[in-house]
């Protein structure tokens, strides 16, 4: 077998394959050592490899898988994956792409990645990101920005993966890891992912545990899969969901059983149509790939209703007040002090000031000054105050649609991928990106996004299922009838496997 015929595999097949003994653990880790030596430099997905780490694991899933036995043979057992920046993890660096962090090496693992790793999961190192998760783009990372590997047909030009999970979603595209861990605060687990052509989740609020992941908007923050199938995403988020004491947010709820709900009957199933997602501006090639949706749902034999979500309007404003005060509370912490960068001032206030100033990269700073601001007296009520009832009303009106409909069908974004620098100059303009996955994260409701289509330019499109609370399963149901309708099954090319140029 050729490495590419490894790294090329599905998760859930390569776990067969690694079960029927094709081929071992310890080759299926190396091809992906391989394909990141060979990618990385093109597209600075992983930003630490931790080779020795993962060989030596690989020889433990061996052993086991030789052994053979039920309980020796874990869920994951041997399946190498890339692990988002965001995530601690033991005696591996966690900076969240941040300088401010140093090279922060967390004496703990969070709760998703130990859950992983306890399943026999291989861990291939660290995959950049956006500093502390804040972007649309991967390109506001402290160790530069993500290249996506799809290209416009006919052109070299550096497309952006999405963000703030772009190294997630380039290295699963890419074939460089078997699956990967997000997060999703407003959309960063499934706009890299509709950018990539891959498949992510971001599950209901408090599903999977936020212990040990770098908080950015605590209320909002949810771990979840990218994978490049939607079986693949089931699997993956049984792993990483299940309650977590150290969590005082995470849910005592049964994990069900996702992998069967991939492959339910769609009758019976009501999907939702929202007006207010067709927003001004929006590509042709996205409003028609949505009726395309609508189209294979009915087909599988849901039923299909136009609903309405009026406040809908509101949730971008919303989001970037609640995020951003969140955030700014939460990047208190990283004052020099105690760990990562410190740059030496002439008292504790210029001490503070001057590591901060260093430390956080300029769109950490944009969200601290908003956060600060609308948390601040005289402000409070006419800002945050006034977003938390906004927040109050989307969230009711997902209640009431809920009452007729069982899951929402949805471009997952307004835009393909776009060149790498192409909206960096305009904050507001990247926000824009946010519009369909930020209702969701407000909501603290569970949403996919599945590939569907190549636009003209040969680049991927997603289609978007969000969910009532805790219903996954109808997400999945959803997006396994559009992955089998779509037939998505374009790859971005093989530039980036070749020596840099
Ligand atoms: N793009 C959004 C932001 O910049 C969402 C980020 C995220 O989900 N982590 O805040």
């Amino acid at each position: 077998m050729t490495d590419q015929s490894l790294t090329g595999l599905t998760l859930v097949d390569a776990l067969a394959g690694l079960r029927a003994r094709n081929f071992s653990a310890r080759e299926l880790t190396e091809a992906h050592l391989a394909a990141i030596a060979d990618a990385n430099p093109h597209l600075n997905a992983f930003v630490h490899v931790t080779a020795d780490k993962a060989i030596a694991a690989a020889d433990v899933s061996d052993g086991r898988l030789a052994r053979g036995s039920e309980e020796e043979v874990r869920a994951l057992e041997g399946a190498p994956l890339g692990i988002k920046d965001l995530f601690c993890t033991e005696g591996v660096p966690a900076t969240a792409c941040s300088k401010i962090l140093g090279n922060f090496t967390p004496p703990y693992e969070s709760g998703v990645t130990e859950k992983l790793f306890a399943a026999g999961a291989i861990h291939l190192g660290k995959l950049n990101m956006d500093e502390f998760a804040m972007g649309s783009s991967n390109e506001t990372s402290a160790f530069g920005p993500v290249t996506s590997p799809w290209r416009r047909n006919g052109s070299n030009a550096p497309m952006v993966p999405g963000g703030s999970s772009g190294g997630s979603a380039a290295a699963v595209a890419a074939e460089l890891c078997l699956a990967a861990t997000a997060t999703d605060t407003g959309g960063s687990i499934r706009q890299p992912a509709a950018f990539t052509g891959t498949v992510g989740i971001k599950p209901t609020y408090g599903r999977c545990s936020r212990w040990g992941i770098v908080a950015f908007a605590s209320s909002l923050d949810q771990a979840g899969p990218i994978t490049r199938t939607v079986a693949d995403s089931a699997l993956m988020l049984r792993v990483m969901a299940g309650h977590d004491p150290r969590d005082s947010t995470s849910l005592a709820v049964e994990t069900p059983n996702f992998e069967a709900a991939c492959h339910a009957s769609l009758k019976g199933l009501t999907v939702g149509v929202p007006k207010e997602y067709r927003v001004d501006g929006m590509p042709k090639a996205i409003e028609d790939l949505w009726e395309r949706g609508i189209a294979w749902l009915r087909d599988a034999g849901a039923k299909i209703r136009t609903v309405s979500l009026p406040h809908t309007k509101y949730a971008l404003p919303c989001y970037y007040i609640v995020a951003p005060a969140e955030a700014s509370s939460n990047l208190a912490r990283f004052d020099g002090m105690r760990y990562g960068a410190r740059v030496e001032g002439r008292d504790l206030t210029d001490t503070y000031e001057k590591s901060r100033g260093a430390g956080f990269g300029a769109e950490v700073q944009r969200r601290i000054l908003i956060g600060t601001y609308v948390l601040s007296a005289g402000y409070y009520d006419a800002f945050y105050l006034r977003a938390q009832r906004v927040r109050r009303r989307i969230s009711d009106d997902f209640t009431h649609v809920f009452r007729e409909v069982d899951c929402l069908l949805t471009p997952t974004c307004p835009s393909a991928t776009f060149e790498l620098g192409g909206k960096s100059v305009d904050p507001i303009e990247m926000y824009l990106n946010d519009v369909f996955t930020v209702t969701a994260n407000l909501a603290g409701l569970p949403a996919i996004s599945v590939p569907a289509a190549l636009d003209a330019n040969g680049l991927p499109l997603g289609l978007q299922i969000i969910g009532r609370a805790l219903d996954e399963e109808s997400c999945f149901t959803a997006a396994a009838a559009i992955e089998k309708a779509a037939a998505f099954n374009a790859k971005p090319g093989s530039w980036f496997r070749g020596p840099r140029s």
